[in-house]
């Protein structure tokens, strides 16, 4: 069995693996686009053979979760080729394609179950259901020619599904040859290596205590996709007496999850409608989609008499349109529960100006969907692979200094397992 990474081994995202059997057969694990892409940025596909047009040596692509940077170049695919990815994250990437241009609709040839295995060609891959900011995320083991591979994919052990990092840690894959990790957080400043995170639960008393602090209206402003944040801000609206205000991206994302996550017909969860969809809504036709929200429809009217009532779970593009229709004043609060990078980038910084202008405070609630080095550290202590390789990090380099048996690559070089 050999391994080639095509993209990953020198930076954050767009993960691409093509692992290959002794006869030739070959699986995709991920296909990312690079997190440095703009979407008026024109990504080639990888150099792998069969992706644009019927190889029979390739025997499928493997999706770990529905993170750009995993998935994104799969809209470039032939549609012959097998895609495999978990259920739930399938009709996520569904839910999503009506709001998002940059979302898929993929017709799965099978979906990921955690810890039963089943075989593409000669590959037979189990999947680990885990602890990441993405829904329905897996680990992946790959069996071939009596060799195994571990593929954490994006991973960490501090979410609200921390309890799957301990069950993997208690109970590793054996016998691994090599294990490609990744290394968010394995930054050049080794000041940061003892770095920790945040819980969920930290967030949600976080929350609490803003809600409780605040006389107006609050909003969060983060990632419909990251339904532990969700449920974190759910929790924090009932705890507070408020109710939970997402958008109709939101509700929809939401109705793609098992039912015990927050959705429609759950109490004290309302669903406002912005401009933009609208908009979306009336162009498409599916008139459905806001009929169905029923008495669970909140208007602007509605939120501006008594603002306090309220937090949001939304896009940052919907705070103008709150403080234009008089629900979000000076009296209330936004917070900011995305990574902070965006905070610095052009939209970011007008986000803050405008806020600013109008004295409504901002503030970040926030924690990473990745694991700190001490717990990457422990997963390696768990699994202690033969070989260890270095993905989606931008300072791959020093994994030598923090884990044993590492063994770097080139992306685009193929290496024997
Ligand atoms: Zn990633
Ligand atoms: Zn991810």
């Amino acid at each position: 069995m050999r391994i080639r990474i095509h993209r990953g081994t020198a930076e954050i995202g767009g993960n691409c693996v093509e692992i290959e059997a002794g006869d030739g057969q070959r699986v995709i694990i991920d296909l990312g686009r690079p997190l440095w892409a703009s979407s008026a940025v024109d990504v080639p596909l990888p150099d792998a053979e069969g992706l644009t047009h019927h190889d029979p040596m390739l025997c499928g692509i493997v999706i770990s979760h529905p993170h750009l940077d995993h998935y994104g170049l799969l809209g470039k695919v032939s549609a012959d080729v097998p895609v495999f990815i978990g259920a739930e994250a399938s009709s996520l990437l569904r839910a999503a394609s009506f709001f998002s241009p940059v979302s898929v609709a993929i017709k799965p040839a099978g979906y990921h179950v955690h810890g039963e295995s089943s075989t593409v060609g000669p590959f037979t891959i189990t999947p680990y259901l885990n602890d990441h900011s993405a829904f329905d995320a897996y680990s992946l083991l790959i069996q071939c020619d009596g060799r195994r591979v571990f593929y954490t994919g994006d991973i960490r052990g501090h979410g609200r599904k921390s309890r799957l990092f301990e069950a993997l840690l208690a109970d590793p894959p054996r016998d691994v040859d090599v294990m490609l990790m990744e290394g968010t957080h394995v930054r050049s400043d080794p000041a940061t290596d003892g770095e920790t995170f945040e819980t969920e639960a930290d967030l949600e008393m976080r929350f609490v205590d803003v809600l409780k602090a605040t006389s107006g209206a609050v909003a969060v402003l983060g990632s419909a996709q990251n339904i532990d944040r969700l449920v974190t801000v759910y929790r924090a609206a009932r705890r507070s007496g408020r109710q939970l205000v997402v958008d109709l991206y939101g509700i929809s994302v939401a109705a793609a999850t098992r039912s015990t996550i927050p959705q429609l017909g759950f109490p004290d969860l309302r669903v406002y409608v912005p401009q933009r969809q609208r908009v979306l809504v009336k162009d498409s036709g599916e008139f459905n989609r806001v009929k169905e929200l029923g008495q669970a429809r909140v208007y602007a009217e509605e939120l501006a008499a008594a603002p306090s009532r309220y937090v949001f779970y939304v896009p940052s593009s919907v705070v103008f349109e709150l403080c234009r229709s008089g629900v979000l004043d000076s009296t209330g609060a936004v917070v900011w529960s995305l990574w902070s990078g965006y905070l610095r980038d052009g939209s970011g910084e007008r986000l803050q100006q405008f806020l600013a202008e109008r004295s409504i405070p901002l503030s970040t609630i926030h924690t990473s969907g990745h694991a700190s080095v001490v717990d990457l550290q422990r997963l390696v202590g768990a699994v202690r692979p033969d070989r260890l390789v270095p993905m989606h990090s931008g300072a791959s380099s020093r994994f030598v200094e923090l884990f044993p048996n590492v063994e770097r690559h080139d992306d685009g070089e193929w290496w024997d397992v």
